[in-house]
């Protein structure tokens, strides 16, 4: 295992490993199963690109129950003067009205693009919207939404690693790696 890895003037240690991250994987896709075990219609699965691509990948292979797959590209805001907008990179390709959705995010960290893209997917109606993040740091959105499947909380950290960036390198990483502190 390469323990540490280099970018720029940064160093990072292995955090989450590729054997915890399949632990992980298994917990949640059972918890998913479980959830959507009685509802026979496919649930539509909404990945947040770029970060959430292999994430996405891993885990809809250990599903079984049946699902359709859209991706959508998202950028927030978080300057005073444009606070709680997002805009679409690369917008959804299907109606969800009437559909079980499943919003699948690497990440939440402030919780403000899911807060504002949950509310964006409730104007469709969708029967019902739930979150599953890979990460999440409740330190920093202390709990501003609901999330229904949380694979690690971790603390307020910088990581990068599984799809996870740092100025678009690092995604390939196989172990997610936090910022070396000293
Ligand atoms: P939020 O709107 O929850 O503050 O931000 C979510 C997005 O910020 C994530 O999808 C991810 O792209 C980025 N992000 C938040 N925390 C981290 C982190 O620790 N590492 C990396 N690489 N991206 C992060």
């Amino acid at each position: 295992m390469i323990s540490e890895v280099t970018y720029g003037d940064k160093t990072f240690e292995v955090f989450i490993s590729q054997e915890e991250i399949q632990v992980i994987l298994n917990r949640l896709a059972g918890e998913i199963n479980d959830a959507y075990a009685d509802i026979s219609e496919p649930i539509v699965l909404i990945s947040i690109l770029d970060g959430s691509f292999i994430f996405m990948a891993d885990l809809v292979r250990k599903l079984s129950v049946p699902i359709e797959i859209q991706f959508v590209k998202l950028k927030s805001y978080e300057d005073m003067t444009s606070r709680g907008e997002v805009a679409h990179l690369l917008k959804l390709q299907t109606s969800l009205t009437g559909k079980h959705v499943l919003v699948v995010e690497d990440i939440i960290d402030t919780g403000l693009t899911l807060e504002v893209f949950s509310e964006e997917l409730k104007k469709q109606n969708p029967l019902t919207i739930k979150i599953c993040t890979l990460l999440s740091k409740p330190e920093v959105h202390n709990d501003i939404i609901d999330i229904d499947f949380v694979g690690k909380e971790i603390g307020p950290e910088f990581v990068i690693g599984y799809g996870l960036d740092i100025d678009e390198a690092a995604r390939q990483l196989p172990h997610i790696y936090r910022l070396k502190i000293g």
